[in-house]
């Protein structure tokens, strides 16, 4: 069984099939998926959440986990209410990580102090109601400045929780890996993984211990090797794993059964996987 631990199964792209492309992803192995919930912005929180009351419980379906936060391109919009909302959210026991949150010196979008202040903030809710975060960190091209600036944040306001998290889509190098890890973070593999200028990701990936490794789709984005440019599915979380398998030089079933041990011991209350 594999774990997606990182797909937006809220996007409007699967409005015309969800339940299809859910059951696509259990016939390929996939007994659980962990549903984001940024939306396009803090008025779409709770749609994760709202997916895995409509679809947990039915047969033949992965079992559906849900985070919630705001995106670090949506923090302009991180005032009080928004905040109470992700405080409310976080409560709930579907809803079992906080994000994806981060910095995004990638894109033109939010000042990076604005990024960095939504950040904290939601860095003290998730550390009050226990929950891991789901890290996004993107610097400019060529950069590291957002995982220094990242970093610094998590020193100050989160490694002393001990509640871990996952650094979704990795897209750094070793450096960044071997920080992350060794502040408790799960390093995630998406598709972006196979493709031709990701040599420096496919490096430090191969360095990677078992124990520190998840994988996921980011569907709808991301799709792996010859689907690049298609809508992106739970479903081929089973390609990316096979990709890692390789560069790991291990069979698919270990990397397959690592990745879920290490999302259940992340997130330890939740054992579930398939309805
Ligand atoms: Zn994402």
């Amino acid at each position: 069984m594999l774990i997606d631990s990182h797909a937006h199964l809220d996007s409007e792209r699967y409005a015309g099939d969800r339940a299809a492309m859910l059951g696509r992803a259990w016939d390929a192995g996939v007994g659980a998926v962990l549903s984001i919930g940024i939306g396009e912005g803090p008025a779409e929180m709770h749609q994760a959440r709202d997916l895995c009351r409509e679809f947990n419980g039915r047969p033949n379906l992965p079992r559906l986990f849900a985070s919630a936060g705001i995106y670090p391109h949506s923090t302009p919009d991180a005032d009080d209410a928004a905040l109470a909302k992700l405080d409310s959210l976080l409560a709930e026991p579907e809803v079992i990580a906080c994000g994806e949150i981060g910095l995004d010196y990638y894109h033109e979008g939010a000042p990076h102090d604005v990024q960095k202040n939504g950040l904290i903030r939601q860095l003290e809710i998730a550390a009050a109601r226990k929950r891991p975060i789901l890290i996004h960190c993107r610097p400019k091209e060529g950069h590291t400045d957002a995982w220094d600036d990242l970093f610094l944040i998590l020193e100050e306001y989160w490694t002393g929780t001990g509640l871990g998290g996952i650094m979704h889509c990795f897209g750094g190098g070793w450096e960044q890996a071997r920080r992350s890890l060794d502040i408790g973070f799960l390093v995630s593999f998406a598709g972006n993984i196979t493709y031709p200028k990701a040599q420096p990701l496919r490096d430090a990936a191969a360095r990677m211990p078992l124990d520190g490794i998840l994988v996921e789709t980011d569907a709808p984005w991301l799709a792996p090797g010859p689907n690049r440019g298609e809508r992106n599915e739970p479903a081929w979380v089973a390609k990316t794993a096979k990709f890692l398998a390789e560069l790991l030089g291990k069979e698919p079933e270990l990397i397959a059964a690592e990745t879920t041990r290490n999302f259940h011991r992340l997130f330890p209350v939740q054992k579930v996987v398939g309805n």
